[in-house]
Parts: structure tokens; sequence; C-alpha cells
């Protein structure tokens, strides 16, 4: 049997209909930039994330380096980041012109630690960017009652977390200002980059939509510089049409997980937790053992595709070799990037795929 990592042909042709006529609309109506079928996916994004304002844009990367951009963050600011995350969340941070200070994981949730943000902060310290890693919420209650105590800003880093909620509480709704991805492998993908922006502040939402449009909001208007940071139509219509089916895909995520956490009980494999009170959307399904490497080649042979996320955590990598951070500045990150694989997970995985990979894995370990 061949398991991917991830199947997006499988999630087009169980939508292709809806897709090929959605394209096929927007190519006859010849506005490829801006137009109501923009307008249409912000409206209904806000309406899906009960977010006031979703301020679309060109991918997830422009989005956290718009929302920095908005809160005033730029040279001699310091931003808190986790030390586990996709690069993005302190390339935009670096971008800005700021300094990412990172921050070790939590041990069992694999989120930014609380705990730790005290000791980070300078009088030079302006924001903390909680990444809602693999699905999973960060612990906002504390993150969010720390900022207020230091007077931090918040910007969440949703990029993979479309839906997920802790106490009721939607990822995006608890800081400043949050960011989204819609890269085509995120629980809600396009066809080619995209992302956004989310606040519920009136002022952040206009200064934001003025970034990502050459500092317009009409024709001609430029009260400040901004950037070209535009949602593609065809992109917004190809999100509009997919985000009725995101709340089944993201059951369907929580599904399999559950399904993969009872198959591996009882093995020697670390399997996720869920943080109580919460809607994890398991963008990824991230499982740890010391043997990660050699799982990794043997899964592989028996033709199940795996993937780490990620192999480095941010602080080791040669572009922040200049910080000359030590592994025993960040012990969680620093073991657990040696141990996590992330198995197969997608809304179209079957029952038969997770035995075969759970068999696979429970046969290595033997
Ligand atoms: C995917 C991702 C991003 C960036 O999104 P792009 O649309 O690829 O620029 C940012 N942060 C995290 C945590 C991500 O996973």
């Amino acid at each position: 049997m061949q398991v991917p990592f991830v199947d997006l042909k499988a999630q087009y042709q169980s939508i292709k209909k809806e897709i090929d006529s959605t394209i096929q609309t927007i190519i006859e109506q010849a506005t490829f930039i801006g137009g109501e079928p923009v307008k249409l996916f912000e409206r209904q994004f806000s309406e899906w994330t009960g977010i006031k304002h979703i301020i679309s844009c060109a991918n997830g990367t422009d989005a956290i380096e718009i929302a920095l951009q908005v809160l005033g963050i730029g040279k001699s600011d310091e931003v808190l980041v986790p030390a586990i995350s996709w690069i993005s969340t302190s390339e935009a941070v670096s971008n800005v012109g700021a300094k990412p200070i990172f921050i070790d994981i939590d041990k069992d949730f694999y989120t930014l630690n609380p705990e730790l943000i005290k000791e980070k902060i300078t009088p030079h310290t302006k924001a903390i960017i909680p990444v809602h890693l693999y699905g999973q919420m960060a612990d906002m209650p504390q993150i969010v009652e720390i900022a207020k105590k230091y007077q931090l800003k918040v910007i969440e880093d949703c990029a993979q977390a479309h839906g997920a909620n802790l106490q009721g509480k939607q990822a995006g709704s608890w800081g400043d200002i949050a960011t989204f991805s819609f890269y085509p492998g995120k629980n809600l993908g396009a066809y080619g980059d995209a992302g956004a922006i989310a606040t519920n502040d009136d002022a952040l939402a206009e200064k934001a939509r003025r970034i990502c449009n050459h500092g317009q909001l009409s024709k001609h208007d430029h009260q400040i510089e901004g950037r070209n940071s535009r949602l593609d139509t065809l992109q917004a219509a190809i999100l509009s049409a997919k985000l009725p089916y995101l709340t089944t895909w993201n059951d369907q995520r929580l599904n399999h997980a559950i399904y993969y956490n009872e198959l591996l009980k009882n093995s020697a494999i670390h399997t996720p937790a869920i943080r109580p009170n919460s809607n994890h959307v398991f963008h990824l399904y991230v499982i740890r053992t010391k043997q990660r490497n050699e799982l990794m080649q043997f899964l592989k042979k028996e033709g199940i595709q795996t993937a780490i996320h990620y192999p480095t955590a941010l602080p080791f990598l040669p572009c922040y070799a200049h910080y000359k951070h030590r592994a025993s500045e960040f012990p969680i990150a620093s073991q657990y990037q040696h141990e996590i694989l992330s198995l197969p997970m997608y809304a179209e995985l079957t029952k038969d795929m997770q035995n075969y990979v759970v068999e696979k894995v429970m046969s290595y370990e033997l």
C-alpha cells in the first residue's frame, strides 16, 4: 500500500465540479486582482472565524510582516517567538528590522511555554507571536495575561490552526491581531500562495488594508507607503468554494488523530496530547520516538510518506548562527527536533491506510 503524506489530488477530486466551474467563471469575468470574489471570501472567512475584519493578502508570511508593521514594530524592537515553528514566524520579525527572541516550547503541547516569557522580557520587547502549532492552540489565557501586564502586543500565528479554539474562543480572536496562511497544504488551502490578517480592531484593520495595497484604500489615495500583497481573485474564489467543507475536514482530521492515538496507545511511541477545553484541528499529527530517522527510512521503504516539522529548531538554523544560541537554552526544542515525526494526516485518509501506517510503525518497534 502507498500512503502519501498529504493528498491534494484526492481533495480536488471530491469537489472537482465546484472548483472547475468556479475557475471557469472567474476566467470568463476576467477580473484577476480584487473585485467581488475577494470581498466575498473576506466576509465569509470573517463569519466563519467570528473575527470582525479579515484582510486578505498574498501569503501567510506577508501577513505576519504586515501585522508587525501595523503595530508599529521595527528597528531596535524585540519580538518573542517560539523555538519551534516554520521560519516565517521569526523571518517576519527580522524582515521588519526587529529581533526575534526565541522561547522554548511546552513539553506536552509543543507550543510556546508561557512560564519562560518573563525572563526574556527587556525594555525593547514589544510583542509576542504565539503559534498554534500543528493545529493546537497555544496557552492563550496565560500569554494574554502576561502580555497585558508587560504591555506587549499579541500576534497569533494561525497558519496551522484554522478553526482551532480554546475555551470556545477561536484561534485568531485572543490577541491584538492574527495571521492566516492558505498555502495549498494548510487546513484551508488555495491553489497557490494566499494569506490573511485578522483583527477585531477597526483602526488596525484599516492600516493593514492600506499596507496590503500600496497604502491606498481607494485608488490613488496614498496616505502612507505600503506594498503589493494582495490575494488573487482566482484564489479567493477557490477559497470560497472550499470554505463550506472546512469544518467537516477539520472534524475528519481530529477523528483520524483520535484513531491513531488509540491504535498507538500501548506502544513506546509518544502520541500528541490535546490541550483540555480546546479543539485541536490537527494540521499535523506529530509523534515522537528516539529512533526517528530510522523509523522514517523504514516507513518510506514500506510506501509510507512522513515528514519532519521541523528538523532544526529555529534558534539553531544557520541563518541565526550569529545569535550563538546553545542547546541548553532550549532543552525541549533541542531534544524534540531529533524525535518528532509527522505521520500522514489529511481529511481523505482512510482507516485502511491508518491501520497500515500503525501496523508498520509497530512492526518497526518490535
Ligand atoms: C505556513 C506557515 C506560515 C507561512 O505561510 P505562507 O503562506 O507559506 O507564507 C507561517 N507560520 C506558520 C506556523 C506556518 O506553518
